[in-house]
């Protein structure tokens, strides 16, 4: 199973990392994409040092919308070299998060377009982080992208769902999906084309039902699977297996690893 969408590097799992990463092994977890974005600039390799260390991991880099305002000309040069790293599959997460509002909008939009520069010349995907800002986001790529990415966390409808797919994107689901009020973004689970869907964790964050509020990790991922599986009439072994054929796809990754 492919996880696409993890903070290992969090301070959550400073205690107990190593273990954490057994878990998930022996859950069946066998690729894990650490996204680079950490504390923000200036250290954006948060992703490739756990990549570096573990044969399971890939890794992004980037710049999160809530570090917009910390980015500068220097950052960008430095993203650039990093899209070349063998295991730096995507630059991410990207995008507006007007809920917070931790950097000033147009910022997050100037950090957002500009980034997506950088992936369009070093042809890699873009992996999008939105929130509360589907509208300007959605403009931002028709603009700004030729290309594909992910929708991370995917929390919209049937009809957002229609126009990330429309763009070339891919829908990872995360924990909110097996919510119990989470009925829109299950029906987008339900009529996603088979490979266009994603999974991930989006740990320490939001994890799924059964395991709501706790810290979440890659192991706990096999809850989401099974909620899109039961959404879709399908077995776990099945999504397990289309997920991570998608990602490797998107991601340009061979049948025998790296
Ligand atoms: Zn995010
Ligand atoms: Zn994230």
């Amino acid at each position: 199973m492919t996880d696409s969408h993890c903070h290992l590097d969090s301070k959550e799992f400073d205690s107990d990392r190593e273990e954490v990463i057994a878990r998930a092994l022996a859950a069946g977890v066998d690729t894990m994409v650490a996204i680079g974005t950490g504390n923000g600039p200036p250290d954006l390799e948060a992703g490739i040092r756990l990549a570096d260390r573990h044969p399971a991991f890939y890794a992004t880099a980037g710049v999160h919308p809530h570090d917009a305002v910390k980015a500068t000309l220097e950052t960008f040069k430095r993203i650039e070299e990093l899209l070349r790293h063998p295991k730096v599959v995507a630059i991410g997460e990207i995008g507006l998060d007007y809920h917070y509002d931790f950097s000033p909008r147009e910022v997050q939009r100037d950090v957002f377009v500009e980034q997506m520069r950088i992936a369009g010349d070093a042809g890699k995907p873009i992996v999008i982080h939105t929130r509360e800002a589907w509208a300007d986001t959605i403009a931002l790529i028709r603009k700004h992208w030729r290309g594909s990415g992910i929708m991370h966390c995917f929390s919209g409808g049937a009809e957002e769902a229609r126009e990330a797919l429309e763009l070339g994107f891919y829908l990872s689901f995360g924990g909110i999906v097996t919510f119990p009020k989470a009925a829109n973004i299950q029906e987008a689970a339900r009529m996603a084309p088979a490979d266009r869907i994603l999974i991930e964790t989006d740990a320490p964050y939001l994890a799924p039902v059964p395991k709501r509020g706790k810290r979440n990790e890659p192991s706990y991922i096999v809850e989401t699977a099974r909620k899109l599986a039961d959404l879709r009439g399908e077995t776990v072994e099945s999504i397990a297996e289309t997920t991570t054929a998608n990602f490797r796809r998107l991601c340009g990754i061979g049948g025998s690893g790296a």
